[in-house]
Parts: C-alpha cells; structure tokens; sequence
C-alpha cells in the first residue's frame, strides 16, 4: 500500500484525484483529507476512504466535522496551522488541489517531508516560485505537474535533453469568450464566465480560463517547472482541447500530448507513475472529433497573458502580486462588484503600485500576498 494525502479533497480535481483511488482498492492507504468549508462532505469522504485524519481550513466548522466523524476513529482538526500539519505528516503521495495561494503552506510543508508532490494548485507555484523550487531540490521532494499543459509537457520531455528543446507551446482553449468582441466581453456575467466548453471545473479557475489568466498563471508555471528560458515558452489557441501541449526540438520534431478533456488523465499519470494505470476516460476518437484548429492568442481583448509573461521575467515577487490581485478580482466579479473586463485592469494597477523586493522564503512570499491582497480589495472597493 502507498500512502496518499489529499489537499482539497471537495474540490473538481479532488473529486477526479478520488474516483480513481476509489478504482484502485488495495492500493492506497488515505491519510490526511482537507477542505474549506464543507464539513459533511469531508466527513462523509473520510469515512468512505478510512482516512487518518480529516481537516476543514475553516475553525468554525470543525464541531460540525468532530459530530459527523465521531466514532470513527478518524481524527479531525480545524483551522490553517492544523491543515500545515496534516501536510507535514507526509505521505508517499500528496495530492494538492486547494484553489488559490491559501494552499502554499500546506503544499510546502508536504515538500519539505520529500515524497511526491502531484501539483494542481499552480497558484502556489506561481506565488512562491523560487522559494518552492528551492525546497523541492534541498528536501529531495519530486513535484510532478497534475496541470494538464504541464503534465503533457512532462510527459513529451521524458527521456529528452531539455538542452535540445527549441519552443515549449501551452495550448488554451480560449475559453467561454474566445470569439467574444470587446462591448460584449464588457458586460460578460459570472455565471457565463464559469460556464467553459470544455472542462468542468471550480469557479475560480473556470474564469481564469475566460480572462486567460489560467494561461498566464500556467505560463508562469511553466517557467518553474522547465526551466527552458521564457523566450521558449509560447501559447497557442486550441479550442478543441485535445492536444494538451506540445514540445518542439532542435531537429524540427514535436511531440505532443493528446486526451480527452478530462483532469483524471493526467491525475493518473501521477498517480501511477512512472508506470500507467487505467482510467475510465472514453478512448480518444479522433475521426468523431474531426478537426483540430489552432490560432493566436489576442492578447488586445485578452491582456492576461502579456501581464504574467511580463511578471515572470520580472521574477522576483511580482508573480506573487499577480497572483493575489487576480484571486481578489476573481472573487470580486463572481460577487458581482466588478465588471469581468476590469478583472485585468485591477490586476495591472496592484502590479504599478507594488513592487516589494524577492522573497527569500516562505514567510515572505505569504507576506506580499497579504499585502497585496489588501492592496486590490482596497482598489475594489474604490473604484468598484
Ligand atoms: P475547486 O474550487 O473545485 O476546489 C478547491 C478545493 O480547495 C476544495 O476542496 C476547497 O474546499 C479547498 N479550498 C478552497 N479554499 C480553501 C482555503 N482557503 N483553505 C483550504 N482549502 C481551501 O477547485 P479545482 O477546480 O479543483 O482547482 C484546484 C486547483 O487545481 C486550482 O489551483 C486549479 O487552478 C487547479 N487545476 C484545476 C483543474 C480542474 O480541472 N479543476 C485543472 C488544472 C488545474
Ligand atoms: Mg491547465
């Protein structure tokens, strides 16, 4: 048996991450479950898969989460510190799925236990960039990317130099609004921007995924996952889905990465690896699909990705100040106080305001979220 933690396990990836254990009886012994807020569902996931222990982030909930485990067996706690030490317990495997910078600690309390890290949560990544790449290298931690992109990239750079790469190309769906014109994308509604054509997903990264910041964010990702140069590092439109990213070497051959649009594919690539494990996804048919299409990224309606690409060769922390004013927009156009085209206008103006020095650790890169994250609800509120 492997021991498996799951960081967000109420969440779309967490949810997938779980249907595939759940195919593998045996195989996995289950020892930490966390989630935000929902104690029922947490309480209800622990008990099916024998957890040791189950952690809701939001205190408040934890009576509600002691009740529904109560005679279990199955430890439960509640609150930030205790989601950092069901992390540091470790496992063989550690699933991080929370959304958001909110799981950097955890994720990097699992990293410093040096077992497998299967990364979702990219805005970590994107936050604490350096700082957790350090860790990985000094804890002896292996982070193997659950992102689609980067996970078909991870899979398209095994057995290669990375020396001989010549372009690193994420693909976008472009998301719900890829054909959208500006006025329309003005008045663009929260529950159009969740709703994507391809993906089923949470809500804060199905608007990314409208606003292009997931493509950002993810660029940004990549940038700390393979370290091939960003003037490597390009994007293309592909509304299909289909190719997951691509890698183009020296010689003039590319190889590429193909699946259904389903986050299980590349979750049990991880799960299993550096073997292959079966997942329930529909074969791949291709002569159903017919056409695959690409096109360039519009980076006039759609300014995301020029604002992560220009955070990223800035370093530093201006990653993470994007990443916070993004969450905080994102959640101001959900709560409908913001028009979605102001998601990326806010994001620019936190970026001109404030530019604090590197992070060095951990402690610091919390430190520019918060601020930052004060900084754009302070921009929220004021300018609406
Ligand atoms: P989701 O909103 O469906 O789930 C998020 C999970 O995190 C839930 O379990 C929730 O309870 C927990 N959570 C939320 N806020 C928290 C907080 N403050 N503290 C502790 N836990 C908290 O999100 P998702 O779509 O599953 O995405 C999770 C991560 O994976 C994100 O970083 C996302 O960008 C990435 N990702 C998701 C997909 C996908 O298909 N859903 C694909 C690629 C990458
Ligand atoms: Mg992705």
């Amino acid at each position: 048996m492997r021991t498996l933690s799951l960081l967000g396990a109420t969440g779309s990836v967490g949810a997938s991450t779980l249907d595939l254990v759940r195919r593998q009886p045996g195989t996995w012994g289950v020892r930490a479950l966390t989630a935000h807020s929902n104690a029922a569902e947490l309480a209800r996931l622990a008990r099916e898969f024998s957890a040791e222990v189950a952690v809701i982030a939001d205190e408040t909930r934890l009576p509600e989460l002691r009740a529904a485990l109560s005679g279990s067996g199955i430890a439960a706690a509640g609150g930030a510190a205790a989601l950092v030490e069901a992390a540091a317990r470790g496992a063989d495997l550690t699933v991080a799925a929370i959304v958001g910078c909110a799981g950097l600690a955890p994720t990097m309390a699992a990293i410093e236990q040096g077992g497998i890290i299967a990364l979702a949560n990219k805005e970590a990544l994107v936050s604490a960039g350096e700082v957790m790449i350090a860790a990985v290298a000094t804890h002896g931690a292996t982070l193997l990317p659950i992102d689609s992109e980067h996970n078909a990239i991870f899979q398209c750079l095994a057995g290669n130099d990375p020396a001989h790469v010549r372009w690193i190309t994420l693909t976008a769906s472009g998301g719900p609004f890829r054909d959208w014109p500006w006025e329309r994308l003005c008045a663009a509604t929260p529950a159009e921007a969740v709703r994507h054509p391809n993906w089923d997903m949470g809500a804060k990264i199905s608007v990314d995924s409208a606003t292009m910041f997931n493509k950002g964010l993810e660029l940004i990702e990549a940038h700390h996952l393979f370290p091939v140069g960003l003037d490597r590092l390009r994007i293309i439109v592909h509304p299909q889905s289909i190719v997951h990213s691509m890698v183009e070497y020296r010689d003039g051959s590319t190889l590429a990465q193909l699946g259904p649009s389903d986050m299980r594919v590349p979750i049990a690539s991880a799960l299993a690896w550096p073997r292959r494990m079966d997942t329930p996804c529909e074969p791949l048919d291709l002569a159903a699909i017919g056409e695959l299409t690409f096109r360039k990224p519009d980076e006039e309606r759609f300014p995301a990705t020029r604002l992560a690409r220009e955070a990223a060769q800035a370093g530093g922390a201006v990653p993470a100040v994007l990443n916070a004013a993004n969450e905080v927009a994102v959640a101001a156009f959900l709560d409908g106080q913001i028009p979605f085209t102001r998601i990326a206008a806010h994001v620019e103006n936190v970026l001109n305001a404030y530019a604090p020095p590197p992070p060095a650790c951990l402690t610091d890169v919390l430190a520019v979220d918060s601020e930052a994250r004060a900084r754009a609800l302070q921009l929220t509120l004021s300018v609406g």
